[in-house]
């Protein structure tokens, strides 16, 4: 496995894999990588020639209260884990490599951008969309891919790719989870014991919510009551958002008849966990 430090090491590398007739797949990842990760660098390796994987702890995505500097950096580890998936290049850019200090051009996917995540997290979209943009003029790939896990991110960046015409295919793979069910995250090295058993509580919503549907419910206020009644059993979990919205534009629905994303946020511990499920159209 090449490891590319710079722009131009990366771009030198995928000239060569392109000049041997090769296509090449995208996994951008902020490393501490886990199963999750691992299963989309799996999937990029079935259907491409080549494999590009991205560990960049972007800066911009992180609000200035948020865990950027104790983000968990695991590079050693990441590089064998990535070396034993037959990776054919690793690019790590440290921040300055990637943004110039006067940068001043952003992508901004407006109105997706300010739902779920977005609402919590004012600007976190913004800075997805740019970087995600400049791997992709950096990388080229035919196919990049994805975690249905960050199903706001994978929202905003379907909309970026189809209105700046990025020549790409998203390829969005399942939420990859722990045994009890925890969807597998970085951020689950924060959880002391005790917040790793109440962090279960987001997976018991969603699946709460989920029969009920299956069941025959379909309004979304009353499955989102449900749903709160559920995450009650845990006072120490604090909510941030638990929502029933399209999946394409974040948008709430009513109902959840023609399909649904349930989208759930929450504080456990020193954690900030996400998890969702997408709910079939009847
Ligand atoms: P991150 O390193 O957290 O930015 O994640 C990099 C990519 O891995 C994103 O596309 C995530 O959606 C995806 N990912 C993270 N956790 C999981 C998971 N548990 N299952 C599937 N994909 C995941």
């Amino acid at each position: 496995m090449q490891i590319a430090r710079t722009i131009a090491e990366a771009r030198a590398a995928i000239a060569a894999l392109r000049a041997a007739n090769k296509t090449v797949a995208l996994v951008p990842t902020m490393g501490a990588l886990h199963r999750g990760h691992l299963s989309l660098v799996r999937a990029a390796r079935a259907a491409c020639d080549a494999v590009v994987v991205t560990i960049f702890v972007n800066p911009t995505q992180f609000g200035p209260n948020e865990d950027f500097s104790k983000y968990p950096r695991t590079f050693d580890a990441d590089c064998a884990l990535l070396q034993a998936e037959n990776v054919d290049l690793l690019f790590a850019p440290q921040p300055g490599e990637m943004y110039a200090q006067d940068a001043t051009t952003v992508v901004e996917v407006e109105q997706i951008s300010a739902r779920l995540d977005g609402q919590s997290r004012p600007g976190h979209f913004r800075g997805v969309a740019t970087v995600v943009a400049k791997l992709f003029n950096i990388v080229a790939p035919g196919k990049a891919f994805f975690g249905q896990k960050d199903a706001a991110q994978v929202a905003v960046l379907r909309r970026m790719v189809r209105d700046l015409n990025f020549n790409v295919e998203l390829v969005v793979c399942p939420i990859v989870r722990e045994p009890d069910g925890l969807a597998m995250s970085s951020r689950n090295r924060y959880l002391s014991p005790q917040d790793r058993r109440s962090a279960l509580i987001l997976d018991r919503v969603l699946r709460h919510i989920q029969s009920r549907a299956a069941a025959g419910a379909i309004d979304a206020a009353e499955l989102i009551d449900s749903g709160l009644a559920v995450l009650a059993d845990e006072p120490d979990v604090r909510l941030d958002y638990l929502r029933i919205v399209d999946p394409d534009t974040l948008a709430d629905l009513p109902d959840v008849e023609r399909g649904a994303l349930v989208a759930i946020a929450a504080h456990v511990g020193p954690a900030r966990l996400i998890d969702n499920v997408l709910i079939p159209s009847r």
